[in-house]
């Protein structure tokens, strides 16, 4: 089962496609004379090996050029997450110790065991519906793993000290460079205050056990101005707009989403989704972004991966405004770093300051 391409034996997957959106069909492009061979060889090997089939007789409505010959290797092609997400779930649905994100599977037990019967029967599972693992990405018997960031061992639960704190603690290890000033500055207290908080808010994640008392909180109070753009989208009046005088929407962000009306979509009475991602309602905006912003991967990616999750008006200006004065952020960003000008104190006593980019 750790040999070649697996080929799922499960139930077909549905592909969900949107009646009313017309099919495209591509015109045949020129592939560049010197790739054609490479590009024919690759579709047979594909062929051979399953995974594409040539279509016979008249043409699919859904056509889509090669655009870019492939380059990488087939086992490369991957099929989007959210279905491996489902399909691998389905796969150790039922196996007690077993969860899986996506195509990533983490097998777990009190005892050896329970450990080895978990892994047993996920084995078995996997090798039912004809999937197969690559054995260079499998660890076995670990008493700790690092699963999507997260460290997991028989303590609890910690974010993967590796990743997070090597950053954070940058503008501290600076100082301790044999050429360099001992020198403490702003950046140097708001990176140990950070550090402090991260070490801290570490001690407080452990697992869950249904024998504590456990606090849900939700925030059940809808949003307003996501109410009124759903009953727009659905009517399509929103020139009803300017009727509007309930001062508890948001008229502004309400025009941002009559600006982009034709990707927005409604899901049962209260979500609202720009194509696949959910529009956040205001009151948990601030958080999402804070979660965005908990790797302290600069403002670049952060905004990448707020918009991969979800949407909403203004959300790049409110990472830019979370993360600009973060020292651990801007010593991931190595194309501008940031100095600061000292200006005069001014006439109300005031300092100024200015910032250059250099
Ligand atoms: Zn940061």
């Amino acid at each position: 089962m750790f040999e070649g391409i697996g080929k799922y034996k499960g139930k077909p997957i549905q592909l969900h496609i949107d009646e009313n959106v017309k099919p495209v069909a591509q015109r045949h492009r020129m592939i560049p004379f010197h790739l054609s061979d490479k590009v024919e060889k690759e579709l047979i090997k594909l062929q051979e090996q399953d995974i594409i089939e040539k279509v016979e007789g008249t043409p699919t409505p859904w056509m889509w050029a090669i655009r870019n010959p492939p380059k990488k290797n087939p086992e490369e092609i991957r099929l989007s997450s959210e279905i491996f997400q489902e399909v691998i779930c389905n796969v150790v649905s039922g196996i007690p110790g077993v969860k899986n994100i996506s195509d990533d599977i983490i097998i777990y037990g009190k005892s050896q065991a329970e450990h080895d019967n978990a892994l047993d029967a996920t084995f078995k599972r996997l090798l039912e519906n004809g999937l197969t693992l690559n054995l260079e990405k499998c660890e076995f018997n670990k008493d700790q793993v690092v699963f999507f960031g997260v460290t997991f061992s028989k303590e609890g639960i910690s974010p993967n000290p590796k990743k997070k704190y090597a950053t954070l603690c940058e503008p501290l290890r600076r100082l301790t460079r044999q050429d360099t000033n001992w020198n403490w500055c702003s950046e140097q207290e708001t990176a140990f205050e950070k550090l402090k908080y991260e070490l801290s808010s570490d001690t407080v994640m452990t697992y869950f056990n249904s024998k504590h008392d456990i606090d849900i909180l939700v925030d059940a109070s809808p949003d307003k101005t996501i109410q009124k753009t759903i009953e727009f989208v659905r009517t399509g009046q929103w020139f009803k707009i300017k009727n509007i005088t309930d001062l508890e929407i948001d008229i502004k962000e309400l025009q941002a989403l009559r600006s982009i009306s034709g990707e927005l979509v409604t899901y049962g009475d209260t979500i609202l989704l720009r194509d696949n991602r959910i529009v956040l309602p205001s009151e948990l905006r601030v958080r999402a972004v804070n979660i965005a912003h908990e790797g302290h991967q600069g403002i670049t990616k952060t905004k990448a991966f707020l918009r991969s999750k979800i949407w909403f008006p203004g959300h790049n200006y409110r990472v830019d405004n979370a993360i600009k004065e973060c020292s651990a952020c801007q010593a991931v960003t190595h194309t501008k770093r940031i100095k600061p000008l000292r200006m005069s104190e001014s006439t109300e006593n005031r300092v100024l300051i200015l910032w250059s980019f250099t």
